[in-house]
Parts: C-alpha cells; sequence; structure tokens
C-alpha cells in the first residue's frame, strides 16, 4: 500500500490504539464519577479487539504510512497481558509508545521494556499532593506515579510527562511541575483543557491558554523558543535558558494544529476515529470481524483517510461548542 493522503494532502502518520474504557482514576475533568459510577456500563471483554485484532489493524495502518503506534485508554495499563501486545505490535515499522496514569507501571515496565516498547508517556497533573489527590479522584499519591516514573527511567525508556492545565484547578502548579522535572531528561508538556466529549462541562474560562503557561514558567526559569522537529509534532517546544532541557506546550484550544494533524484513533471496540472531536467512529471490528483479508483491511483504512477533511480545532466557535451532537469521550478514545 502507498502513503494514505487526506482530502486536505495529510499524511496519516499516527495511529492511537485504545485497548480498554476503563481506568483506575477517576478524574474529575474526564472520568467524572457522577457519570462512571457503579451503574456505568463499561464494554464487555467480546466487544473489544483483541490483540490479533489490533495487530492486524496496526500492520495494515503502517502500510498505509503511519510511523508512530501508541497505546493508550482508559488506562492501558489495566488491560491484562499488555506486555504481549507489546510484543506483537514491537516488529513493526513504528515507533511504539504507550501514555499511562504510571499507576500499575512499577510491576510492568521491565515486561514493556523487554517487549520491545520505546517509550513512554506518563500523566501528571500536579506536584502537591492534596491537588493531586482530589484531581484524581480516587485518592492516589503523587509520590507512587513518580515511582512509576523511576522505574521508567531505570529500565531505559525515555519518559515523557503531560500535564493538563485547568484554571483554578491546578494552574499553581504550573512552576512546581516545571521546577521538578527541568534538568531530569524527561519531557514534561502542558496540555490545554480541551472540550473533548461532553460529561466534564469544558468551559472556555477553564482553560489557560499556552501563552500564559510559557510566561509563567517563563518568568521562573526564563526560555526560549525551539524550532519543531518534524511535520505534525503536536507540542510548540522551549528551551531552558540555562541549559535544563526542554519544555512542551500543546495548545490545541488557543492555537489549533489541524492543518498538520496526522493522527487517527481507534476505540478498544474497532471504532476508527480521524479526529479527536469526532462525534462517529468507522467499525473497522465489524471488517475484520467480516472476514476481510490484511490487503482489504488496509485498502478500508485508506479509504477512510483519504475522504478525511476534520478539522475541528480551526473551526471551534461558540456555534460548534453549543452543538448537541455527543462528541466521544476522552477515556473512550484515549486521546
Ligand atoms: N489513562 C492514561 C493516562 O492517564 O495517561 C491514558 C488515557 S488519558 C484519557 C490520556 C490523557 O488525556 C491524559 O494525559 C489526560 O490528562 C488527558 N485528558 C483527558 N481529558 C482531557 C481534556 N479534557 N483536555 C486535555 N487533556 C485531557
Amino acid at each position: 500500500m502507498s502513503q494514505a493522503l487526506d482530502a486536505f494532502g495529510r499524511p496519516l502518520r499516527d495511529l492511537r490504539i485504545s485497548v480498554t474504557d476503563r481506568c483506575n482514576f477517576r478524574c474529575t475533568y474526564c472520568m467524572p464519577k457522577e457519570v462512571f459510577g457503579h451503574s456505568y456500563r463499561f464494554m464487555d471483554r467480546k466487544e473489544l479487539l483483541d490483540f490479533d485484532e489490533i495487530t492486524r489493524v496496526a500492520r495494515a495502518a503502517v502500510s498505509l504510512g503511519v510511523r508512530k503506534l501508541r497505546l493508550t485508554g482508559g488506562e492501558p495499563l489495566v488491560r491484562r497481558d499488555l506486555e504481549q501486545l507489546v510484543a506483537m505490535l514491537s516488529p513493526l515499522d513504528a515507533e511504539l509508545t504507550l501514555t499511562t496514569n504510571a499507576s500499575l507501571l512499577p510491576r510492568k515496565t521491565r515486561a514493556l521494556k523487554d517487549a520491545g516498547l520505546d517509550r513512554i508517556t506518563v500523566s501528571l497533573d500536579a506536584m502537591d499532593d492534596a491537588t493531586f489527590r482530589r484531581m484524581n479522584d480516587v485518592d492516589f499519591p503523587v509520590d507512587r506515579v513518580l515511582e512509576g516514573i523511576e522505574a521508567a527511567r531505570s529500565v531505559g525508556l525515555p519518559v515523557k510527562v503531560n500535564c493538563v492545565v485547568k484554571r483554578g484547578v491546578n494552574e499553581n502548579q504550573v512552576v512546581p511541575m516545571a521546577e521538578y522535572f527541568r534538568g531530569t531528561g524527561d519531557t514534561l508538556r502542558f496540555i490545554e483543557y480541551m472540550d473533548v466529549g461532553a460529561t466534564n462541562g469544558w468551559r472556555m474560562d477553564d482553560v489557560v491558554p499556552a501563552s500564559e503557561i510559557v510566561a509563567m514558567v517563563g518568568g521562573r526559569y526564563p526560555l526560549e523558543p525551539a524550532e519543531s522537529q518534524y511535520r505534525g509534532e503536536v507540542a510548540r517546544r522551549y528551551r531552558y535558558l540555562d541549559g535544563k532541557g526542554e519544555l512542551g506546550l500543546i495548545s490545541s484550544v488557543t492555537q489549533p494544529f489541524c492543518g498538520d494533524c496526522t493522527r487517527s484513533r481507534i476505540s478498544a471496540e474497532g471504532k476508527l476515529y480521524t479526529c479527536l472531536f469526532a462525534v462517529r467512529g468507522h467499525d473497522v471490528r465489524a471488517v475484520i470481524r467480516g472476514g476481510a483479508t490484511d490487503e482489504e483491511l488496509a485498502a478500508k483504512l485508506g479509504e477512510i483517510w483519504r475522504v478525511r477533511g476534520d478539522r475541528y480545532s480551526e473551526l471551534r466557535s461558540e456555534a460548534t461548542l453549543l452543538d448537541a451532537a455527543p462528541r466521544v469521550e476522552m477515556s473512550y478514545i484515549g486521546g
């Protein structure tokens, strides 16, 4: 198969694979307890793509140009035997990464590394323990996330740390996060709080713009912009003037980057989405379980990508914000 280009000439480069819709955290901005409580119906095991099916999708995507595979969720490490999937995906010609809340990392890192994982992204929204426990809403301590990060470093997995900033909730954690991670070799990235899904009650007032975050960190530790390294790089990078590394800003709300978006996402039940803010996915599981060959599967994925015209973040306006159509949840599609 040849490189797939969408309706705006954007190549398909990334596939984010959600392996479960379950999570052991209840982050208030992502899986609020009032919605994702005891009576919430998560997917059944038989609804999930199995590891063979995921591998087939990934292989087809790589044949169309995908160069980065990211396992996500829900919390990907709650999916049993995830390291087996890593071992199945690692021979493909693509970088293999994982996004995790790190709660289960200490006991999993060695197996993940041995199975061929290339790097890891850890989500951490505060250095202050009380703030972090309030945000994850399951009373999970910061120290255990830091242990997970340390475990990843100790087996040689490069680490990125993602911090979502929400106004009035953890904006006072921006400088402490920068302080802790600068000079460690781990890349810290701040993410603007986005209007994904419909359950988090998102309001523009809750967003701390990336420019403000840069000003906060730069006021303490002077920064200069760094050039982007490749097309479709989501983070704008800044360098500490004192040589203590870099910082990334993901500003999809205030500085949308749809023009360079090369990402596709597949849900745990096999629905393919060509935009994080999509309302509807394409049922790839039906194609696989309907008996498609690998070539037919790749042709189907290519067909979906070639007609892609999504650019939600650029079109975001009061009108779209008030749109009643239920967008997919972050916990369903994984970010
Ligand atoms: N459980 C894994 C984790 O914690 O990294 C993977 C899935 S989680 C949905 C992926 C990332 O999405 C996390 O870093 C989380 O903070 C981020 N996220 C969730 N809701 C968000 C929102 N509304 N805006 C920006 N980032 C969000």
